[in-house]
């Protein structure tokens, strides 16, 4: 048994920590205040240190540690959430990883020659279209049609609160990887995955005005009659509600790490300030009041980071040892820490504010940022938290607690 990170993974972690103390953390407010995006430099030297190729092996252009990628996807996100708690940069970066990945390994050869060198490269963004205005939660619910004809799907619908529309058609180049139904009459089983690029013909799209993550966008994507050429399915027709939650997976992981990071962050901001503010004659750390409550989150947050940190493992191990959990036992493993880290997250910065008083209800203190960009988390990106103890609760307690079926 082994809890340390390899002498590798140590460098590649202190190489991503350099770099985002240098360069990304002085830039965090501008980018929540200006609203501008994420700036080009920042992707470019993320790239430039190998992050955005983490899933994409050498041939496309990427560096994959092969069979350790989630491993050190979850020390890169990680680290990206201590240096922008607002959170845009990690979470751009989280859905280029966790959802290329799905185009490395269910991508046709000429997908995967079109799109990965240049996601490898911070050109290009690629993320999820599933959620619908009937409804996020519901996936089995969705209305986007797309009718195959001719070697084209045929798509017509609308996607809402897709992260990354302006990325992907005005400020970058990008698409996002589209649960289309396929065959109406199939229910779940009738789904399938398309990569969309966001320029493609037929596109329109409109944005949400946030509260947080500013310099990331947030918008929808109506499809009128789009023509996708077949080459842009992943897997195969009529699985993609399947692949869906094989994506999920690992997104997922990678988003308790974004929080996870954030936390730590502000855990550490509330620890150094209460040692050095004095009040009634003492600094605010002598009182237990002050001190137990950071010393109660240290102590959650550890647990949970470690916790992630098994489950980037499994999902390693499980895609080098087939038989080594099921799919869906990784599931519920990613639900605890998608429940857990967004939810604990929130309450741990709300407390860290507490500790610094009036100074946290500023811009100038990086709390209130953190506090509005974990919230996407906590109501539903990446799926809501109730739907995350649906599946603890599907796979622990078995199909009696499943209400759908
Ligand atoms: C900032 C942000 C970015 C996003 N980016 C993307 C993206 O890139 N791509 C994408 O496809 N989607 C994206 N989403 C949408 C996200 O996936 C949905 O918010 C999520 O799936 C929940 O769907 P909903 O918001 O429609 O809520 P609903 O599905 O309407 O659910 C409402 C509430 O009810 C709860 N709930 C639902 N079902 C049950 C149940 N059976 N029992 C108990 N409680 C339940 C949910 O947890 C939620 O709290 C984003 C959302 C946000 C906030």
């Amino acid at each position: 048994m082994e809890f340390r990170l390899s002498t590798e993974q140590e460098l590649f972690k202190r190489m991503v920590r350099e770099f985002c103390e240098k360069n990304v953390e002085p830039r965090s407010r501008e980018m929540d205040d200006k609203e501008e995006g994420i700036p080009d430099e920042l992707i470019k030297g993320l790239a430039d240190l190998g992050v955005f190729g983490i899933m994409i092996p050498e041939k496309y252009g990427g560096s994959a540690p092969e069979g350790e990628e989630m491993t050190y996807a979850n020390i890169a996100v990680q680290e990206l959430g201590r240096a922008e708690m607002s959170m845009a940069l990690p979470v751009y970066t989280l859905l280029c990883l966790g959802w290329g990945f799905l185009i490395t390994k269910y991508g046709t050869e000429q997908l995967k020659e079109e799109v990965l060198p240049r996601v490898a490269a911070g050109e290009y963004f690629t993320g999820i279209a599933t959620t619908e205005p009937g409804g996020g939660s519901d996936i089995a619910n969705i209305q986007t049609s797309g009718m195959y004809k001719d070697g084209k799907f045929i798509v017509n619908g609308e996607k809402v609160y897709i992260s990354g529309v302006l990325e992907s058609i005005e400020q970058r180049d990008g698409g996002h990887i589209t649960l289309i139904r396929t065959d109406p009459e199939a229910g779940h089983r009738g789904f399938t995955f398309v990569f969309i690029p966001a320029k493609l013909p037929g596109i329109s799209y409109s944005t949400f005005d946030d509260i947080g993550r500013m310099a990331l966008s947030t918008g929808s994507l109506v499809y009128k009659d789009v023509e996708v050429p077949e080459y842009y399915m992943l897997g195969e027709m009529n699985r993609g509600f399947y692949l869906n939650m094989e994506g999920f997976n690992l997104a997922r992981i990678l988003v308790a790490a974004a929080c996870v990071g954030m936390t730590e962050k502000a855990l550490e901001i509330s620890r150094d300030y209460v040692k050095q503010r004095v009040l009634f004659g003492r600094p605010l750390a002598k009182f237990e009041g002050i001190s137990f409550e950071i010393a109660e989150d240290h102590a959650k947050l550890e647990q949970l980071k470690l916790y992630l940190q098994y489950t980037a493992w499994a999902a390693d191990t499980l895609y080098k040892e087939p038989d080594f959990i099921s799919h869906r036992d990784l599931s519920r493993m990613v639900s605890i820490c998608k429940m857990e880290a967004p939810m604990l997250g929130a309450e741990i910065t709300q407390r860290c504010m507490t500790h610094l008083g009036a100074f946290s209800y500023t811009k100038e203190c990086p709390l209130g940022r953190g506090l509005r960009g974990i919230m996407s988390y906590v109501v539903g990106a990446e799926g809501g938290y109730h739907i995350q103890k649906l599946i603890i609760a599907r796979e622990y307690i078995g199909d009696e607690a499943v209400p759908y079926r």
